[in-house]
């Protein structure tokens, strides 16, 4: 049986959420009136996210010099590698851009990981337009990306890593699921099992003593039931 681990970008992998810092150096002011809409329901991700992306007056340069001092969780670049090594391949899925994960990733190295996100297109010297391939009508999310459609196409264990809204579609959807924050609050509010994670350490030392055949270390105990 295949295993596939599905990673969350902000909040998950990056500490901060890329996009948010982004809008609040760039975009008009006009954006937090957007996000509101879509906290409120109104709105999905799919038209926040277009509707943001928009509102950006910037260079490229200037993108880059924000991406470039975004960071991330210091332990995931050890988490892809620990993945690769146990036949799980790791896939970063986010309802963000896919060219700000891809410039943060760059940096560390992994930017050979497949990456599931929003497209950004450059229209001219200082704007954006964003596209997004895996938006569902089945799904209330309204997302660009909606998580719960890529990762329910995967035929095998799915193992996902998560923190945020744009999460709640699919954990659902996964065998196993590391939750936090107010992906954490949802999962208790639906009865959905979850195990509580802080970081990429705690997510490899649970599937490391979950696969102990797989990894190679010892089991700590059996347990008889
Ligand atoms: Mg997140
Ligand atoms: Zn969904």
């Amino acid at each position: 049986m295949s295993m596939r681990v599905f990673c969350d970008f902000d909040g998950t992998i990056s500490l901060k959420d890329t996009a948010d810092e982004i809008f609040s150096r760039f975009a008009a002011s006009e954006w937090e009136v957007v996000e509101a809409e879509w906290q409120s329901g109104r709105i999905g991700s799919a038209e926040c996210m277009q509707r943001q992306i928009a509102l950006i007056d910037a260079s490229m340069p200037e993108l880059d010099a924000v991406l470039d001092n975004m960071e991330i969780d210091p332990v995931f670049p050890a988490f892809a590698r620990f993945c690769e090594a146990i036949g799980a391949p790791l896939t970063v899925i986010s309802d963000g851009v896919d060219y700000f994960i891809r410039r943060i990733l760059q940096r560390h190295h992994l930017d050979h990981l497949p990456i599931i996100a929003n497209t950004l297109t450059v229209a001219g010297e200082r704007s954006y337009v964003l596209g997004g391939l895996y938006t569902s009508i089945a799904c209330a999310a309204r997302a660009g990306v909606c998580k719960c459609r890529p990762v329910n196409l995967h035929n095998g264990v799915r193992i996902f890593v998560g923190d945020g809204r744009s999460d709640f579609c699919v954990a659902g959807a996964a065998d196993l699921l590391f939750a936090k924050n107010s992906l954490a609050a949802h999962c208790v509010q639906r009865f959905i099992p979850f195990i509580p994670y802080q970081n990429f350490a705690d997510v490899q030392s649970v599937l490391q003593g979950a696969m102990p055949e797989i990894t190679g270390a010892a089991p700590a105990r059996h347990v008889t039931v």
